[in-house]
């Protein structure tokens, strides 16, 4: 594995600047994969791989709020003392 990751990927943690939200986010994002459909005699199909070739996200909503345009990357919430 170990995919590139691109500039849209949202993995990292976020927080509304707005309401302060940081944990309940809409995303919007669109998805390129590939996946290897196994199915059965019956016509069930199971997906056994599946690999993610592009992620695009369009936009992040915040639930409390429900502002688009507020939503930036958190720092990181370790606290040094
Ligand atoms: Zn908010």
């Amino acid at each position: 594995m170990g995919a590139e990751e691109t500039m849209s990927t949202v993995d990292g943690p976020l927080r509304c600047s707005h309401c302060g939200n940081k944990t309940r986010f809409d995303i919007y994002d669109r998805v390129a994969r590939r996946r290897f459909a196994h199915f059965s005699l019956g016509g069930e199909v199971t997906y056994e791989e599946e690999e993610i070739l592009e992620r695009t996200v369009e936009r992040i909503v915040c639930r409390w709020c429900e502002r688009d345009d507020t939503i930036e990357p958190a720092e990181s919430v370790v606290t040094e003392e």
